[in-house]
């Protein structure tokens, strides 16, 4: 039996995250994971740097050797529209590839890792949990995505729940694709449906190009999928076939957090507890930021892992991530009939003021909510709210 304080499954950002925090607290931590790493995961790999900030993660150092490309500029538009390209003069965010960053942030977190391991079976003991009848710990971070098996252990059903699903691509170009791509690195290219019930993306980090498209609701979505990517050809964006096909995953956006997300021993994070921002589909921010938090919270709980003691973790993500922001439909008026709906899009999108301060900062940066930093601070709310 290995035994050890705190068992996180699911070894992606969110639970790299939580391992790097609670290692740093003095707890001793095990992440449990059903892949080996490094592993593929479905992503546009774009991050805002709030994310390397909150982990306390060096630019300069990480993109050594690894891909790390700064954006300092999207353009945006509507599919078949005029676009707006707004220019923001410094590094907005990067682009990473999923299969490097997580590996980084799981090795760097410092905890032991069990990985090409699928977490079979996970039952209470006394005031613990076994898992896999293998591992032994008085409190589990369930961090395994959207069908995080901890999660359905807390009541969880993903296939009753309205989650967004996005499908991607992502390939090294050749010489003659890199040619044949008018796309450029500092500025990703953002393409909205005409319904505001979704988007496409074309995204270059360095010699990788990666197009997905994302939508509020599956029906359809490999029709626009194939649209999109027709459309991409017809712009001139790209002047070639995709050499892979599009691979694709659901999860759910923060409409409010639906999940229950904790219960004695036990919290959720990341796509697990359902926290995506739902204008731009963003999970790797909010899966970090609630892995911090839920951290934070198993140390600031001192080993009295009830329930009502780990409360002030879901008050805290509340706090952080609460009121949030209808979807991209909802924020342009969901009961406008669809034409006038793709009207007034066509225009606001192809607006740079609007692309500028409405879409980019407001709905991708998030630019007025700075990066999440752990402190003592954090952990002392948390005592309070249990209190
Ligand atoms: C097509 C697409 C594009 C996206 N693009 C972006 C983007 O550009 N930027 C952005 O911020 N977000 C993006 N997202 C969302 C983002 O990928 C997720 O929100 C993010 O990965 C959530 O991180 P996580 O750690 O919660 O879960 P995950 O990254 O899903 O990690 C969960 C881990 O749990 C493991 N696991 C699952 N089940 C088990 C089990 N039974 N036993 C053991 N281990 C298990 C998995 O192997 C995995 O490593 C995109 C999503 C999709 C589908």
């Amino acid at each position: 039996m290995d035994a050890c304080d705190l068992l996180i499954v699911g070894g992606g950002p969110a639970g790299s995250a939580c391992a790097w925090r609670a290692v740093r607290g003095g707890l001793e931590t095990v992440v449990l994971d059903r892949s080996q790493f490094p592993r593929h995961k479905v992503c546009g790999g774009w991050i805002t740097p709030a994310v390397l900030e909150s982990l306390e993660i060096d630019p300069r150092h990480y993109g050594a050797g690894r891909t790390l490309q700064s954006i300092t500029g999207f353009r945006t538009a509507c599919i078949d529209a005029r676009e707006a390209e707004v220019a923001c003069g410094k590094t907005v965010s990067y682009g990473i590839r999923r299969c490097e960053f997580d590996d980084y942030l799981l090795r760097r977190s410092g905890a032991r890792l069990h990985l090409g391991t699928n977490l079979t079976s996970l039952e209470r003991s006394g005031d613990a949990w076994i898992a896999n009848g293998q591992i032994r710990a008085r409190m589990v971070v369930g961090a395994g995505g959207h069908f995080c098996p901890v999660a359905r252990i807390l009541g969880a059903d993903a296939r009753k729940e309205i989650a967004v699903v996005a499908q991607e691509t992502e390939f090294e170009m050749d010489a003659r694709q890199r040619a044949a791509c008018a796309v450029r690195g500092e500025v990703p290219e953002l393409y909205f449906c005409r319904d505001m019930r979704g988007y496409g993306w074309c995204f270059r980090k360095g010699d990788y190009l990666n197009i997905g498209l994302g939508r509020l609701d599956a029906h359809g979505l490999p029709r626009h999928v194939a649209d999109f990517v027709e459309f991409l050809k017809r712009a001139k964006r790209i002047a070639f076939d995709l050499p892979s096909p599009m691979q694709g995953h659901a999860y759910l956006l923060l409409r409010d957090i639906r999940r229950k997300i904790l219960d004695d021993g036990v919290l959720l994070a990341g796509d697990s507890a359902g926290l995506a921002y739902s204008q731009s589909g963003e999970g790797i921010r909010p899966a970090i930021e609630s892995g911090l938090m839920a951290a934070e919270a198993v140390l600031a709980a001192n080993g009295n892992y009830g329930a009502a003691r780990l409360a002030g973790y879901k008050t805290q993500l509340e706090a952080r991530f609460g009121n949030p922001r209808g979807d991209l439909a909802t924020e342009l008026g969901r009961k406008m009939p669809i034409k006038l709906l793709g009207a007034i899009s066509r225009q606001l999108l192809a607006n740079r003021w609007f692309s500028r301060h409405v879409v980019i900062d407001k709905w991708f940066l998030h630019a007025d909510q700075p990066a999440l930093k752990v402190s003592a601070g954090a952990a002392a709310d948390s005592r309070a709210s249990a209190a």
